[in-house]
């Protein structure tokens, strides 16, 4: 079984719950640096030929719309990371619809070719937000991986949900593809992303996706373009949060590259073609 490799294409400034973080009026006026980290990703990717999902805040791509090409033009699959990263809890259910519509509209209309994945800001499924299926099947989309089954911040929820599974059969097929865990001293875990990635040795990460692999699941592994940019700039916030949000960016590139030679993996769209055998979403 191949693994799955998930990219959250958003800017240094969209870290979420901390306070006194840029609100969306602002972001214009800061330094941009997400092609940055965007480079290094995809000349990992291009060394390993291999595939991988890019989850697009709208308004990046709006912004930045030779970055939508580029990833299109390598080969890899783009997908909807919503528009204004809101996190799906705080919106109405209508709200979260305009705000998925948004960003599939623009992805679409910048690639020309239907936009079928969906990550929420910050994994933010939760049990506050039962609409959420629905309206991302109001929207067209065909697969979502925003749940994370396990506690977190911000999101999370403790399911036992683990590998992918399908929704709905009627009237559309739809996935949803759970955040990778691993239960470690009975506690489910996520070293496949995130501070975990950084901060774990790559050996115990290696082990611990072969578990995931073992136990019939794909390992789905999420990374953001300021991971691999250790130059950029820095949001306030507390110390413990600062330790989460910047350990080890040094060693997100080779972790990178460690895995992609160490494994075989693709993005979530070849999965559910390949892997799944469902042509009709894809
Ligand atoms: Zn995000």
């Amino acid at each position: 079984m191949r693994c799955i490799l998930s990219v959250d294409v958003e800017d240094w400034y969209h870290i979420l719950d901390v306070p006194g973080a840029p609100e969306p009026s602002e972001w214009e006026g800061l330094p941009a640096r997400v092609e940055v980290g965007m480079r290094k990703i995809l000349e990992v990717l291009a060394v390993s030929q291999m595939r991988a999902t890019f989850f697009f805040l709208g308004w990046i791509a709006e912004r930045h719309p030779n970055l939508v090409a580029e990833v299109q033009r390598c080969g890899h699959e783009i997908a909807s990371h919503g528009y204004l990263h809101e996190l799906a809890y705080r919106m109405t259910p209508e709200q979260f619809l305009e705000d998925a519509l948004r960003s599939k509209r623009i992805l679409e209309d910048l690639t020309g070719e239907p936009v079928l994945g969906f990550r929420a800001s910050g994994f933010s499924l939760t049990e506050a937000t039962p609409w959420f299926f629905d309206k991302l099947l109001e929207a067209g989309f065909g697969y979502d991986s925003s749940l994370f089954p396990a506690s977190r911040q911000h999101g999370g929820m403790k399911v036992h949900m683990r590998a992918p599974y399908k929704v709905t059969s009627s009237p559309h097929c739809f996935y949803e593809f759970p955040i990778s865990v691993v239960d470690i001293l009975g506690k489910p875990l996520c070293l496949f992303g995130g501070g975990y990635l950084r901060l774990f040795p790559y050996r115990l990460i290696r082990r611990m996706a072969q578990n995931v692999l073992d136990e019939g699941r794909p390992v789905v592994f999420y990374v953001h373009p300021r991971e691999f940019d250790p130059e950029h700039p820095r949001l306030r916030m507390p110390l413990a949060r600062r330790f989460k949000s910047y350990v080890n960016l040094k060693s997100t590139q080779s972790k990178l590259r460690n895995l992609l030679s160490d494994f075989e993996i693709t993005s979530f769209a070849d999965f559910i073609r390949v892997e799944l055998g469902e042509e009709a979403i894809v």
